[in-house]
């Protein structure tokens, strides 16, 4: 039996989380939920499920939800606030953390269970872009497993060497394996092809409906610049351990290919299936078993055709602005990964136009030299002084 936590339950990943959770009640049992201000599907998941705790993003949320528990006679804890995160993440009847929050708030709850040594199935990616070395460093000594759930990294840790053995999870160090590069796949998103000046005027809600995957708008934005992909290159960075020059993108509309590892020898090993994010998380919830995560099966026979083509860097250019980050170094992805939450914020609310998306990244990133990021208050300070200067991008496009 493994007992959960799932940090964010009520976003995209948390709910399809739930979903594969359910359908297996003699493996796993849920422990506490999260969630920021969704106050009527949590209560629902509460209801279902009994946790612990629940912790909610305000003091008002947390009085609505104990109100809706206290009806329904469910014992469930409620605290409130970033610090309540961490106690949801830490507490010790759970062993397994889905870490689902969206963005930077991810970080600091799902490191502190890796530093206790509990079992990540990583969702939040931006927790790795934004303090890698120190989040893998944290995983290595505390020995905890880590499980890649995004889809592509989830693929790539299915098709190294070391997958489905109790080897203790994505390690960060495979280049010694025999592998000559990582090949992540990528949709190319709603507007893959749009000339730029049809990029200049599309809305959020164009840029949120992807054509194969239900996400929610964050990633969904940043899957239609390509910045999802961006920020995906480091984070098979840290988590495999290779160099930005082993880690190559190739457009692939289809999304059946989830990603690829080619090897020194001319293999090349691909993991293929729906484009059902139900998938990687029964594979981290089960692993190193596989269990039934109630997806759809792939048939080949309906499969017309698998298509490739390069990314075009003049459209997108948020992928070379994460590839110059990771190269750079230091605190660039921490701040690269704070100037994109900004602007995303900035374009949902119609305050900037999609194209200066990558404008206010790169103008942002301009204005910081590469120092390192050896411990969380330097990276967590770097965040901060890294939106004040986005926002003052912007200001400047409005004044
Ligand atoms: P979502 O917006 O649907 O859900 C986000 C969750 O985080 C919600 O439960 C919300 O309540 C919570 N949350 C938001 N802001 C918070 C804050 N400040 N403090 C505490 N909780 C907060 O997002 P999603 O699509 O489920 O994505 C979650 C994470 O998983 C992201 O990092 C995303 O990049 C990653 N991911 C998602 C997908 C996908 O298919 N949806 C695929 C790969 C990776
Ligand atoms: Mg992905």
């Amino acid at each position: 039996m493994r007992h959960i936590c799932v940090l964010g339950s009520t976003g995209s990943i948390g709910v399809n989380t739930l979903q594969v959770v359910r359908s297996h009640p003699d493996l796993f049992t849920v422990k506490a939920l999260t969630a920021h201000s969704n106050i009527e599907v949590l209560a629902k998941q509460c209801i279902e499920f009994k946790p612990e705790l629940a912790v909610v993003g305000s003091a008002s949320a947390a009085e609505a939800l104990q109100d809706l528990l206290k009806a329904a006679h469910i014992k469930t804890d409620v605290q409130y606030g970033p610090q309540a995160l961490a106690i949801a993440s830490t507490l010790a009847s759970v062993d397994t953390v889905m870490a689902a929050i969206v963005g930077a708030a991810g970080l600091v709850p799902t490191m502190e269970a890796a530093k206790l040594g509990k079992r990540i199935l990583l969702a939040n990616k931006e927790s790795l872009v934004m303090a890698g070395d120190i989040f893998m460093a944290a995983i290595a000594q505390s020995g905890a497993e880590l499980l890649p759930i995004d889809s592509e990294h989830n693929a790539i840790y299915q098709c190294l060497p070391d997958a489905n053995t109790s080897n203790g999870g994505a390690r960060g160090q495979y280049g010694s394996l025999g592998v000559k590069e990582i090949l992540l796949t990528a949709s190319g998103g709603p507007f893959r092809n749009y000339s730029v000046d049809q990029l200049a005027s599309v809305t959020p809600d164009q840029a949120c409906a992807h054509p194969n995957w239900v996400m929610g708008r964050k990633i969904s934005v940043d899957s239609a610049t390509m910045m999802n992909k961006g920020l995906e290159v480091i984070e098979a960075h840290y988590l495999f351990g290779l160099p930005a020059e082993q880690i190559k993108v190739l457009i692939h509309p289809q999304s059946v290919i989830h990603s690829m590892v080619r090897y020194l020898d001319g293999s090349v090993i691909a993991q293929l299936g729906q484009p059902d994010m139900k998938t990687p998380i029964a594979y981290g919830l089960g692993w190193p078993d596989r269990i039934d995560g109630g997806v759809e099966e792939l048939d080949f026979l309906k499969l017309s055709q698998l298509h490739f083509e390069e990314v075009d860097n003049e459209k997108f250019p948020s992928l070379k602005l994460a590839y110059q980050a990771l190269t750079m170094g230091g605190l660039m992805p921490t701040v690269l990964n704070a100037a994109n939450e900004v602007a995303v914020e900035a374009f949902l609310q119609q305050k900037i136009k999609f194209t200066q998306i990558a404008d206010v990244v790169a103008k942002t990133l301009d204005q910081f030299s590469v120092s390192p990021a050896h411990d969380l208050d330097v990276i967590l300070a770097a965040d901060q002084e890294s939106r004040v200067q986005a926002q003052g991008v912007i200001k400047g496009y409005l004044s």
